[in-house]
C-alpha cells in the first residue's frame, strides 16, 4: 500500500551495491567519483551521496555551486567535491566557499580562482564533446602550468568528457580517448599527482583504458543502464520505484470516456482505475495512452490523457475490479513477477532513462529505505516521510 498519492521509494542499499559493483570493475587504484547532480538524478542528492560513500565512492561531483553547497549543508563535509559546470563569478565564489574543486580551461579562470580566495582546479581538454574545455592541447597545457604556479591555486586534476561513450560501435570514442591519453601522458610526466579522469558510466563500463585515475559515474550508480536498455545486463539494480495507488474504480460502458479531450473512449464495458498522479509529478503527458502500470501483479494500460494530478488505467471488465480500490499501483519498479524500468518508460517517450528520474518533481516525496527497512528519521532529508493514513 502506498500512503501518499505518489511516492518515489529509493533503496539506498541498491545505490551502495551499484557503487561496490562499479568499484570492483575499476582498475587497481582507480577512484570512484559519484555524480549527484540534478538532486542525484532525481533520487535526492544527500541520501544518494551518503549511500555512494558507503558503497566505496571516494569523491562526489555536481554540476553547479548551489548543489555543492546543498551537500555541505547536509553534513557531507570532508568528501572531495567537484563542480563540473560553468560558473559565473558569484557561483565560483560559492563553489570555493563550499570547499569544492572547480573546472578551468583558460588563464583567466585560473586567475579568477586565485582572486576569489583560491582553491583546487581541474583543467579540462575538449577532445570532442564540444561543450566546456579548450580544444587546444597546448592551451590546456599552459593552463596546467599556470595552475601549478599561481599562488592560492592548487592543480588537482586533468579531465575530458566523452560525447559517444554510450554508442558501442563508435570510432569517435577511440579518437577522443587517444587525444586525451596523449595529452595526459605529458601532464603526468611533469605533475605525477594530478588526478586524470574522463569516463562517465558508459565509458567506465565499456573500456578499462578510459579509467585513468578516477571515473565519474552517475546513471549506473542509480541502477539505470548508461546504454538505455537493460540495467540487469550490467548487474545494476534500479534504486528508485515510483508508486501510486488506485484512488477510485468506476465501471465504464462502451462509448464512455476518461480524461481531458476524451482521448480514450471505451469500446467495451470495462473498469477504470483513477491514479492521483500526473505530469505535475513528472509523469509526462506524452505517456497518455502510451504506458503501463502494475496493479495486482499484472500490467494494465494507461488510458486517456495524463493530466496534471490524475490519470486513468484500464483495469479490465471483471466485476472483481472494484476490489482494487486502494491497491498499490507501480509506475516504475517491480510488482509480483512484473517489472517496469525507467528504460521502458523512456522508450515510450523517445527519450533516455536519465530524463525519467530527473523529471520527477518536488511534489513527489522521496522515501528512503534499506532493502525494505525504513531509514532512521535523522538519515532522511526528504520532505516529511510518509505516514500510514
Ligand atoms: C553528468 C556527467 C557525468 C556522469 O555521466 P553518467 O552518464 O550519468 O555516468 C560525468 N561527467 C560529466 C562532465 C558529466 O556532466
Amino acid at each position: 500500500m502506498s500512503d501518499r498519492r505518489v511516492i518515489a521509494r529509493v533503496n539506498v542499499s541498491a545505490i551502495e551495491r551499484n557503487c561496490a559493483r562499479l568499484k570492483a570493475r575499476l582498475r587497481e587504484g582507480c577512484e570512484l567519483c559519484v555524480v549527484v547532480k540534478a538532486d542525484g538524478y532525481g533520487h535526492g542528492a544527500p541520501a544518494s551521496a551518503r549511500a555512494a560513500l558507503e558503497g566505496g565512492a571516494s569523491r562526489l561531483a555536481v554540476a553547479g555551486s548551489r548543489e555543492a553547497l546543498e551537500l555541505r549543508q547536509a553534513g557531507i563535509e570532508d568528501t572531495p567535491l567537484l563542480v563540473m559546470g560553468a560558473l559565473s563569478e558569484c557561483e565560483l565564489r560559492e563553489a570555493l566557499d563550499a570547499q569544492a574543486d572547480v573546472v578551468v580551461w583558460t588563464e583567466q579562470h585560473v586567475r579568477a580562482v586565485g582572486e576569489a580566495g583560491g582553491g583546487r582546479v581541474h583543467v579540462k581538454l575538449d577532445t570532442g564533446m564540444g561543450r566546456l574545455g579548450t580544444r587546444d592541447p597546448l592551451q590546456a597545457s599552459r593552463v596546467i602550468e599556470l595552475a601549478a604556479s599561481e599562488p592560492r591555486v592548487e592543480l588537482a586534476g586533468a579531465m575530458t568528457h566523452f560525447a559517444t561513450a554510450d554508442d558501442g560501435a563508435d570510432g569517435f570514442f577511440e579518437h577522443q580517448l587517444r587525444l586525451f591519453t596523449d595529452w595526459t601522458a605529458q601532464i603526468k610526466a611533469a605533475h605525477p599527482d594530478v588526478v586524470v579522469h574522463a569516463a562517465n558510466s558508459a565509458a567506465a563500463l565499456r573500456e578499462p583504458r578510459a579509467h585513468f585515475d578516477m571515473v565519474r559515474c552517475g546513471i549506473a550508480v542509480y541502477g539505470m543502464d548508461p546504454f538505455w536498455e537493460d540495467p540487469f545486463a550490467w548487474d545494476l539494480e534500479p534504486a528508485l520505484e515510483l508508486i501510486s495507488y488506485i484512488a477510485e474504480v468506476k465501471s465504464c460502458a462502451p462509448g464512455e470516456s476518461a480524461g481531458y479531450g476524451r482521448s480514450f473512449v471505451a469500446e467495451r464495458s470495462t473498469h477504470l482505475g483513477v491514479l492521483p498522479v500526473g505530469y505535475g509529478d513528472g509523469w509526462r503527458r506524452g505517456l497518455s495512452n502510451n504506458a503501463e502500470v502494475l496493479v495486482d501483479g499484472a500490467r494494465h494500460p494507461l488510458v486517456g490523457t495524463v493530466s496534471m494530478d490524475n490519470m486513468t488505467v484500464d483495469l479490465g471488465p471483471s466485476t472483481d475490479s472494484a476490489r482494487l480500490r486502494g491497491s498499490q499501483a507501480v509506475l516504475v519498479g517491480r510488482q509480483g513477477h512484473e517489472r517496469i524500468t525507467a528504460e521502458d518508460v523512456a522508450k515510450r517517450l523517445e527519450t533516455i532513462n536519465y530524463e525519467i528520474t530527473c523529471g520527477l518533481t518536488r511534489r513527489v516525496p522521496r522515501v528512503y529505505h534499506r532493502d525494505g527497512e525504513p531509514l532512521e528519521a535523522q538519515e532522511v532529508d526528504a520532505p516529511p516521510a510518509a505516514e500510514p493514513a
